[in-house]
């Protein structure tokens, strides 16, 4: 089949999961995410998988040098794929460039006090754990049909801690400053793909629906 390599960038909360997971599904991209990568790694007990067994087992990051490692392997491996979370830095996009070429990078774009709107409004159930309910509401988007109450086993929904609004903002701003601020203007030069901000605002339908769109002519 022919190449087709993405990259989407985007903070928490832009949808980014939904819209790279249906994308893949459609496209037949191999949709890779550096946290799968790690854990396929460990598990293939490679000599590199040993060591970043290791790593986590102390409870380490595992470093960038490991992750653009893990990730070079990866990428030799096949030319369609969907790289979600990878580069987080400046230093990762640079050495992306030198392993692969990209067809096209997605930004998707979403005012912060949207992205803090849509964050903070996540309910989960308090019986994730013990017995491993499933339920999660957003108190705009898609609330429980009793206030404070688990719709799939009745009981009571909390925030998570990370969901707070201040901890929220503080998340999304080391975000932008690491990694969406460097990585627009890095790609907005870049000359092997086409990069393509998304307006994340509207709908997941309206945003898959540009995406596509955005493939479709390029073909032509
Ligand atoms: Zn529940």
């Amino acid at each position: 089949m022919e190449n087709l390599r993405i990259l989407f960038i985007g903070p928490a909360g832009a949808g980014k999961g939904t819209q790279a997971a249906k994308l893949a599904e459609e496209f037949k991209l191999e949709h890779i995410s550096t946290g799968d990568l790690i854990r396929n790694e460990i598990k293939s007990e490679s000599a590199l998988g040993r060591e970043v067994k290791a790593i986590v087992e102390r409870g380490e990051l595992v470093s960038d040098d490991i992750v653009n490692e893990i990730v070079k392997d990866k990428l030799q491996t096949t030319n369609r794929f969907l790289l979600d979370g990878y580069p987080r830095t400046l230093e990762q996009a640079k050495f992306l460039a030198e392993v692969s070429p990209l067809d096209y990078i997605f930004a998707l774009n979403v005012r912060k006090e949207i992205l803090v709107e849509r964050l903070s409004g996540r309910r989960m159930c308090s019986k994730t754990q013990d017995p491993n309910c499933k339920g999660m509401f957003h108190i705009l988007f898609t609330p429980p049909k009793i206030e404070g109450q688990c719709d799939l086993c009745g009981s009571e929904l909390y925030q998570r801690k990370d969901d707070n609004p201040e901890i929220i903002e503080k998340r999304l701003n080391s975000y932008e400053t690491e990694t969406g601020l460097p990585l627009t203007e890095f790609y907005n030069k870049y000359k092997s793909g086409k990069f393509i901000e998304l307006d994340a605002e509207l709908s997941p339908d309206e945003v898959y629906k540009n995406i596509t769109q955005s493939l479709a002519q390029a073909v032509v």
